[in-house]
């Protein structure tokens, strides 16, 4: 079926849309508003457009629901939604942002910030639900694999009956270097892009590297390994094209990366799986060395946090990161060593884990602090196959 076909599309659209890539019916359908934007067709229109289709369709397009865009709430219209989305707004994080921050970074007034706030809340049945419900949304959430049997089953959780990475749940790995922060880090890059089958979630990964020990030649290793046990056929090429990486050379450069990548996903809010932050700290720390600027990097460092947990709860991204230790000495017994970025570190994630080196390949990870997870320890080993289990 042509273009044209489609009642209210008229000769001129159809060539718009052909230059951009949408040649029929059904592509116009899988495309996003915002593509369909670019190629000189407005959201509204866009919009009806695909009413007639799925009308011509009800057999194949009857469930198909479509994208929620910022004109969709009461009171705004396509010059505030252009406005907005100039500045990097959309309609899942409007519903995060502070109003405060609304207000200073988005230019709108307090009064409509609250006004459309609640009627994104309102839209999905207020603030309230019961705890059965909550739970059961709760026990809905996706969870992926580590790829190492030993760490699904330390990170399961039996009333939900899911086992690893939750999706839309903050992780943080503390330990000393070489305890295997980064190579956890790397492979679930790669398991997360499993299909849902296989222990994954078929989703993208991002990477934000801010000590430069990144590498994709890990990652081809990790893939390698996993294509083979698990029969996955994904080529390597496509797992690494996957990944989307940015390397932070200072705090600034990461608070930046980190307010875009909130940007960013609103242009796909489903297509990625998981954030990492490695390490999350290392730039604070160095650069705010001196006593009196402990204040200060505290105060960056909480907004920085706060960010990535807005990513989290906006998208349903598992967001994880790694955390350096630093020797305690006022502790004389046991393990001597703290997580860096003292009381604001500690309270952000929702797992908080310990890992350390032991013998050899051996690496033992311990839930420091979680709400639902005990205070248990795993081991895993890394070899040149990447990050697999142990059971002693
Ligand atoms: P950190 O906790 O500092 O991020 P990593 O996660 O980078 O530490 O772990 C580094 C360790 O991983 C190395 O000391 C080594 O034992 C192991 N490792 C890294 N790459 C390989 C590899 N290709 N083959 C075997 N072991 C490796
Ligand atoms: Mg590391």
């Amino acid at each position: 079926m042509a273009l044209t076909d489609v009642p209210g599309l008229g000769p001129k659209s159809a060539e718009s849309l052909k230059a951009g890539g949408i040649t029929n019916p059904a592509e116009l359908m899988a495309a996003s508003l915002a593509d369909i934007e670019i190629m000189g067709i407005s959201r509204s229109i866009g919009k009806k457009l695909r009413e007639s289709v799925t009308s011509l369709f009800p057999d194949i397009y009857g469930d198909f629901i479509e994208e929620q865009s910022l004109e969709d709430i009461e009171g705004i219209g396509p010059t505030t939604a252009k406005a907005l989305r100039e500045k990097g707004m959309n309609i899942h994080l409007l519903e995060t942002t502070p109003v405060r921050e609304l207000e200073e970074k988005y230019g709108l007034t307090s009064n409509s910030a609250i006004k459309y706030q609640s009627a994104l809340t309102d839209a999905r049945g207020g603030f309230f639900t019961d705890a059965l419900t909550f739970r059961d949304k709760v026990a809905s959430t996706p969870a992926f694999t580590f790829g190492a049997e030993s760490l699904d089953q330390l990170f399961s959780i039996t009333e939900y009956q899911t086992q690893g990475i939750r999706a839309g749940e903050s992780y943080e790995f503390f330990g000393s270097f070489r305890s295997g922060k980064s190579q956890l880090c790397h492979q679930l890059c790669v398991t997360v892009q499993l299909p849902r089958e296989l222990g994954g979630l078929g989703r993208k990964a991002i990477y934000v590297d801010t000590e430069g020990t990144f590498s994709p030649s890990r990652i081809t290793q990790m893939a390698t390994r996993l294509k083979a046990e698990l029969g996955w056929d994904k080529p390597v090429e496509k797992i690494l094209q996957d990944i989307q990486y940015a390397r932070s050379k200072n705090s600034d450069m990461q608070m930046g990366i980190a307010s875009k990548i909130l940007e960013l996903l609103g242009e796909a809010p489903q297509e990625y799986g998981i954030l990492i932050v490695d390490s999350v700290t290392a730039h604070f720390r160095a650069e705010y060395a001196g006593r009196g600027t402990l204040a200060e990097r505290q105060q960056t460092l909480n907004h920085h946090l706060s960010i990535l947990h807005r990513v989290a709860d906006t998208y349903g991204l598992a967001v994880v990161v790694t955390n350096q230790v630093q020797a305690n000495p006022a502790q004389f017994f046991g393990d001597p060593t703290t997580a860096v970025g003292g009381n604001i570190m500690g309270h952000w994630a929702t797992h908080r884990c310990y890992l350390r080196k032991s013998k050899g390949e051996k690496r033992v990870i311990r839930i420091y602090d979680s709400p639902v997870l005990g205070e248990l320890e795993g081991v895993f080993e890394i070899t040149e196959e990447g990050v697999l289990t142990s059971t002693e």
